[in-house]
C-alpha cells in the first residue's frame, strides 16, 4: 500500500535505516554531532542567517505551532491572522488562549487572499504580530509569504508562519523575506515520521520572547530550550527534556539529502510535479479547490457523481492511499493528494497514482 497523503508522507531507506536503531545516549558524541550538523542544516534548509536561531523538540505541528504563539504574544497584545482554513482556526484559538486579541482576515476557501486587505487590516488593527499558514491543508492553498513579508515589515509588525505543510518543499527564504518564525514537523516534506516540531527565529523574535511579560509554560518556553540547542550545536552535554535520540540522527539524514540535492532542485522539483498533477486532473475534469494552489499536495472537487468514501476505497484497493476532505466546508465535496518529500523523485510513482485517481474519478 502506497500513502499519498498530505503527511505523514513516506520515508527514504536511509532515514529509515538512521532511526531503525538502538537508541542511543542523548550525550553521546555521535548524537551530539547528528544534533549540531541538523542545526546547522535547518538554517540552510529555510534559507535563514547565521544569527537565525533553530530548534529541535519532541513534538508535533500543533505543539510548534503553541510555542510559537506564546513566545510572541503577551496576553492584551494585538495580534492579525491570515486564516486560509482548518489550520488558521487552530492558531486563532491557541492565540485567544494566550489572552491576545485576535483579529482575523481570510478568503473563502480555496480563494486567493487580497494582500490589499492585509494591508487594510494591518492598520486597521495595528498587531504586534502576523501569523499566517503559508501552506492551508485543508484547502491546499498556498499563500504569499514573501508579500505578508513586505507588508508586515513595513509596520514593524513580526511575521509567524505556519510552514508544516510546506517547509523544505516551497520556496521559504526566512532572511531575504524577513519571516521571523517559520515553524514545520517531522512528518511532511522533511521526509521523517512524526515526532519533532522543528522552528527558526529571527533575532526580533528571540528578542521578542526576552521581551515578553509573562513567561509561556516552561516546556514551551523558547528561553527553555535555547540553551540546550546552543549547547548541542557545540557538542556539548546538556539537558532540559530529553531529546528523541532516534528521530534527531535521521533528521541529520533527511536535512543532509535536501542539502545535496540543493533547495532550488527541491524546489523546483515540487513546483513540477504540483504543475503535473494539476494539469492532469483538471483536463480529466478535476478540479482543484484553491485558486493559488500548493504544491506540495493538491485538494481537488470530486466530479459530480463520485462518492468520495467509495473513491478512495477504490484506490485503496489498487494500493493507494488518498486523504478525504478535511476542511469543515470542503468534507463531502473534496479530496486530498499529498505529493511532498522524497517519493516524488520517482515521476514514475507520481505518475502511477495520478493514473489511479483520474481511472477511479475522472471523466
Ligand atoms: N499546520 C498545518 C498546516 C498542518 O498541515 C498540520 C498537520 N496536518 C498541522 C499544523 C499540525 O501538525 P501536527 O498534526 O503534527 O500536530
Amino acid at each position: 500500500m502506497e500513502l499519498w497523503i498530505p503527511g505523514p508522507v513516506p520515508v527514504s531507506e536511509a532515514v529509515r535505516q538512521a532511526y531503525g536503531v538502538e537508541p542511543p545516549s542523548h550525550l553521546a558524541p555521535d548524537f551530539k554531532a547528528a544534533f549540531s550538523r541538523s542545526l546547522q542544516a535547518m538554517r540552510r534548509v529555510w534559507l535563514a542567517g547565521d544569527d537565525h536561531q533553530p530548534f529541535v523538540v519532541a513534538g508535533t505541528g500543533t505543539l510548534a505551532m503553541e510555542t510559537t504563539a506564546v513566545n510572541l504574544v503577551d496576553p492584551g497584545d494585538r495580534v492579525l491572522v491570515v486564516n486560509l482554513g482548518l489550520f488558521g482556526d487552530r492558531m486563532a484559538e491557541m492565540l485567544a488562549r494566550r489572552g491576545a486579541r485576535v483579529f482575523q482576515i481570510g478568503p473563502a476557501p480555496g480563494a486567493d487572499l487580497d494582500l490589499a486587505e492585509v494591508e487594510r487590516a494591518l492598520d486597521e488593527h495595528a498587531p504586534t504580530v502576523l501569523f499566517a499558514t503559508h501552506v492551508d491543508t485543508s484547502t491546499g492553498a498556498r499563500v504569499d509569504v514573501q508579500g505578508l513579508c513586505a507588508l508586515a515589515q513595513a509596520r514593524g509588525v513580526l511575521t509567524a508562519f505556519d510552514g508544516v505543510c510546506a517547509t523544505g518543499a516551497e520556496r521559504t527564504e526566512q532572511q531575504a523575506w524577513g519571516a521571523d518564525v517559520v515553524f514545520t514537523a517531522s512528518q511532511k516534506a522533511i521526509g521523517l515520521p512524526a515526532g519533532l516540531a522543528l522552528w527558526v527565529c529571527s533575532p526580533a523574535a528571540m528578542a521578542r520572547r526576552r521581551a515578553l511579560k509573562s513567561p509561556p509554560p516552561l516546556v514551551l518556553d523558547w528561553l527553555s530550550w535555547l540553551p540546550i540547542m546552543v549547547a548541542y550545536e557545540a557538542e556539548q552535554n546538556s539537558y532540559f527534556g530529553t531529546p528523541p535520540t532516534t528521530l534527531i540522527p535521521a533528521l541529520d539524514v533527511a536535512l543532509a539529502d535536501l542539502l545535496d540535492e540543493g533547495m532550488e532542485a527541491v524546489f523546483a522539483r515540487h513546483a513540477q510535479v504540483g504543475a503535473y498533477v494539476r494539469e492532469r486532473f483538471v483536463a480529466a475534469g478535476i478540479r482543484p479547490v484553491a485558486q493559488t494552489p500548493a504544491n506540495t499536495l493538491t485538494a481537488g472537487y470530486l466530479p459530480e457523481g463520485v462518492d468520495g468514501p467509495a473513491a478512495l476505497g477504490a484506490l485503496k484497493e489498487r494500493g493507494f492511499v488518498l486523504a478525504g476532505g478535511l476542511h469543515p466546508l470542503l468534507k463531502q465535496t473534496t479530496f486530498r493528494l499529498g505529493h511532498m518529500g522524497t517519493v516524488i523523485r520517482d515521476r514514475s510513482r507520481v505518475e502511477r497514482v495520478v493514473d489511479a485517481v483520474i481511472e477511479v474519478m475522472g471523466r
